[in-house]
């Protein structure tokens, strides 16, 4: 039986493309289905771009550019800050949205409207103090002026893991700069986006400054907008694989690009960390959105000494958890995003069994409906093994022993990837060593999750370019013009 609240919040979504503020079919009258992941039932029907969508898409992005630009900053700032408003006001339509395209526990989905917003209120803040700077050179001969511009219209693409919050960390920005944007999102997940659109028209977004295109063919959709020289900015959030693949493609046109990609997130506990403030942090930092995170502890790094410790108290905590659909009350692990992503954990833990790891808890994909895998814990796991390579992106806590600091640094560092990274100690000087030693972008010193607004988000090495949030994010939809001047 439908649920009648879900059948209502799920008739306000709209279903067609959002192109130069205009609700529309797709060209072709093509249509791509939206599924629960913990039914396998359909949620909705929604248009599906043709690569002649995208391209109308960015017609009206180019077209709203010039008056978008000019609109002084304020008024900007403003109509972001209606949005953060009018979002606020509409939590739950939007957290219950996540929940029933994506599965996260409704708690969490609440958890992710509020961190969303956050951006659209930072933003909203930050678009008053773009400034520029005036001075004499150092030969005292002309005078410098260095200003700020936005890059132009921005392509923005999106995974599906945060449904409105990887949408909110890009177009926030790149509004406050003056750009405009059309944004793609993953085809299983397009739902928030597109309520997240209405909700930004209602907030005063003039049309054609924020466009939304939802296809299931996101390759043919995409080159030809990378391609099209009136885009100046690519900003995508996804796997590092199709993230090099659009960098290639960005290069024919030499474009901005912001890269937010994979991560191999280690978690070290050291001998003198407090084991309760640690385990509450593995919790927090492996099972969060069911594991399906970038920021996801991935391998558990722990000192021998408190090793057995801490597997059996965190085997006892995981072992609680109640699986199910995500708006069923006291459920912690939703399901996965779908088949290929509970294989993956299969594999990934057999491989690690094969290897002499021991399965303390879960372990196993459940059987039914809906794509839902155990949460797991495992201890022992040997050097090698594929789970300490590659990005789980599952329920799935990997335990490695460790002796000393040096080869606690060593295994931390030893993966091309280098998002976030988590230390758990209760010695000052230590912590401040592994600050200095630790190849991360962000890390969490006894603290299990780092994400927030006002700070930073991005990696080193494998893990992507650029940063999104803090005073940084906006700079990435700003460009540099100096001009000089005589002397007056
Ligand atoms: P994905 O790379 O498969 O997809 C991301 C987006 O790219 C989707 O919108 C998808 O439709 C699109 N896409 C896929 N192939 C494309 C192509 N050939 N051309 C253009 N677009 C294409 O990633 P995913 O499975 O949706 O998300 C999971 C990945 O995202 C993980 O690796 C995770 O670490 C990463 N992620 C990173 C961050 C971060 O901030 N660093 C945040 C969330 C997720």
């Amino acid at each position: 039986m439908v649920d009648p609240r879900e059948r209502d919040l799920l008739a306000t979504v709209p279903d067609g493309l959002f192109i130069g503020g205009e609700w529309v079919a797709a060209d072709s009258g093509r249509t791509l289905t939206v599924q629960d992941p913990a039914t396998g039932d359909v949620v909705k029907t929604i248009a599906d771009a043709s690569p002649a969508d995208g391209i109308a898409a960015l017609d009206a992005a180019a077209e709203a550019f010039p008056s978008w630009a000019a609109t002084p900053a304020r008024s900007r700032a403003e109509i972001l800050r209606r949005a953060f408003d009018l979002l606020t006001a509409r939590a739950e339509d939007f957290a219950l949205l996540m929940t029933l395209e994506m599965g996260k526990p409704l708690a969490e989905s609440r958890g992710e409207v509020v961190y969303g917003g956050e951006f659209l209120r930072w933003f909203s803040e930050e678009a008053a103090r773009v400034t520029g700077r005036y001075a004499p050179t150092p030969e005292g001969k002309g005078r410098m002026i260095v200003s700020q511009h936005p890059v132009g219209p921005c392509f923005l693409v999106t995974p599906w893991n945060f449904p409105l919050a990887m949408a909110t960390r890009k177009i926030a920005p790149a509004l406050a700069a003056g750009c405009t944007v059309v944004i793609k999102p993953a085809a299983l997940t397009p739902l928030t986006t597109l309520l997240f659109a209405k909700l930004l028209q209602e907030a005063g977004v003039p049309a054609g400054v924020v466009n939304v295109i939802t296809t299931s063919a996101s390759g043919a959709v995409s080159e030809p907008i990378i391609r099209d020289p009136r885009l100046r900015k690519l900003s995508f959030t996804g796997s590092t694989g199709v993230g090099q693949r659009l960098m290639e493609q960005a290069a024919q046109g030499v474009l901005r690009t912001s890269m937010e990609l994979g991560g191999n997130a280690p978690f070290v506990i050291f001998e003198d960390a407090d084991l309760d403030k640690a385990v509450d942090g593995a919790i927090a930092a492996k099972f969060r959105n069911i594991g399906q995170a970038c920021t996801a502890a991935n391998r558990f790094i722990v000192h021998r000494r408190v090793v057995e410790e801490f597997t059996r108290r965190v085997t006892e905590r995981v072992a609680e958890m109640k699986v199910g659909r995500g708006t069923e009350e006291g459920v912690a692990i939703g399901p996965l995003i779908d088949d290929r992503a509970v294989a993956k954990a299969s594999s990934l833990v057999a491989d690690a069994v094969a290897r002499g790891a021991q399965v303390t808890t879960g372990g196993e994909a459940l059987a039914g409906s809906g794509t839902f895998y155990l949460p797991t814990v495992i201890s022992d796991v040997a050097a090698g093994s594929d789970i300490l390579r590659e990005e789980i992106f599952g329920p799935v806590l990997a335990i490695v022993p460790f002796d000393d600091e040096d080869e606690a640094v060593r295994l931390a560092n030893d993966t091309e990837y280098g998002l976030v990274s988590y230390v758990y100690t209760e010695n000052l000087a230590r912590g401040q060593r592994m600050i200095e030693r630790l190849e991360t972008g962000m890390m969490g010193l006894n603290m299990g999750v780092v994400s927030n607004a006002a700070a930073p988000f991005g990696g080193w090495k494998m893990s992507g370019l650029g940063r999104e949030g803090g005073a940084e994010g906006i700079h990435e939809y700003l460009q540099t013009k100096y001009t000089l001047t005589p002397d007056p």
